[in-house]
């Protein structure tokens, strides 16, 4: 059996969509539902109505170790974690007790029952400012801010488990991700929403909420940063991918998943507009702290090692982001 935590949350869930689709349906999703929603774990439980949940947090040892002994595990994917990066500036302690302790329960429980097999969501935060582009998987990691330094404390926890208890993970180092379950089922969901496309949509919905561009005098094409955007469905397959390798192969490894294609705010707004077929009101604010002028991929690794190949475009992920964000509107309008 399989254990994903977080999989009531935005990454997770469109992981567990696809490893349902592809008859890896013998699953646990364990989260606490702090910032995932049981909407989201209701309509993958609709797919695959065999998929077991428990409510649990990994902050709590019993509920971790009494998840093991109730049920068969043999790999775990690993997405349960806090990832607003301004929330962990103000609350770091929140970030290294949920992201870092919760882990670390993780991996004993996992250790203790002879479970030695994760895939782990990691993130470009932890690489810090640029040093070069596009950023290869041995570029430093330096990072900016408690969220970036949980993840990487948790992956040097990972290479310390595996000299010492043969405990083998795969992290994925994630770019900018975006877009939704191409017939929306499940997207992207967050309270409150801090990221660049759910914001737009945001605002293209709600009349004098104008979209706020964070900065347009930095040293780039257009003036506004550029970031690595990736789909979400391609990215969840790329979690197959780590699953069906580290099964195979047994081996400890890290990839960037990115696209390698830099777009910048503007970009995002342009196609966004082309998207929606109308035109967004925006301003342009002041810049955002600790918004690095460009962050871009090179995901080459994952493509040569797991035969990673992203295939959505912007425009389809922003497609599909809409769709799913007008039933999202329509859920609140109900509720
Ligand atoms: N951004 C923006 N307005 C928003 C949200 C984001 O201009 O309402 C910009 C942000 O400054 C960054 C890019 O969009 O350059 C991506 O931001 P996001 O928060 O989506 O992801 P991050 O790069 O912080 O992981």
């Amino acid at each position: 059996m399989i254990l994903i935590t977080g999989a009531a949350g935005y990454i997770g869930s469109h992981c567990a969509l696809n490893f349902i689709e592809n008859n890896l349906d013998d699953i646990v999703i364990f989260d606490n539902l702090s910032t995932g929603h049981i909407e989201t774990v209701e309509q993958l439980q609709k797919v695959a109505p065999k998929i077991k949940f428990i409510k649990g947090d990994l902050r709590n040892k019993n509920e971790i170790e009494n998840l093991f002994k109730k049920f068969k595990i043999d790999f775990v994917i690993h997405f349960a974690a806090l990832s607003q990066v301004g929330e962990s500036v103000v609350n770091p302690v929140l970030y290294y007790s949920n992201n870092v302790i919760g882990t670390i329960n993780l991996l004993n429980s996992m250790v203790e029952n002879n479970v030695l097999k994760i895939v782990f969501s990691s993130t470009a935060a932890t690489y810090g400012e640029p040093k070069y582009t596009p950023i290869d998987e041995n570029h430093p990691q330096n990072p900016i801010n408690p969220y970036g330094s949980s993840k990487l404390m948790i992956e040097k926890i990972m290479d310390d488990y595996d000299k010492a208890y043969n405990l083998k993970s795969i992290r994925l180092r994630y770019f900018n991700v975006i877009g939704a379950d191409e017939k929306a089922r499940i997207g992207e969901w967050h309270n409150p929403e801090t990221h660049l496309v759910p914001n737009i949509l945001k605002s293209a919905f709600k009349k004098g909420d104008e979209f706020k561009i964070f900065g347009d005098d930095y040293d780039t094409k257009d003036g506004t940063c550029i970031r690595d955007y990736v789909d979400v469905v391609d990215l969840a397959n790329a979690h197959r991918l780590a699953y069906e390798y580290l099964n195979k192969n047994n081996k400890t490894d890290v990839f960037n998943l990115g696209t390698q294609e830099g777009q910048s705010v503007k970009e995002i707004f342009n196609i966004s507009q082309e998207v929606l077929n109308k035109k967004i009101d925006y301003k342009i604010v002041q810049k955002r702290e600790g918004d690095p002028k460009i962050l871009l991929a090179n995901s080459s690794k994952a493509k040569e090692i797991l035969k990673w190949q992203p295939q959505k475009t912007t425009f389809d992920s922003i497609k599909n982001a809409f769709e799913w964000e007008k039933i999202l509107n329509s859920k609140k309008a109900s509720n």
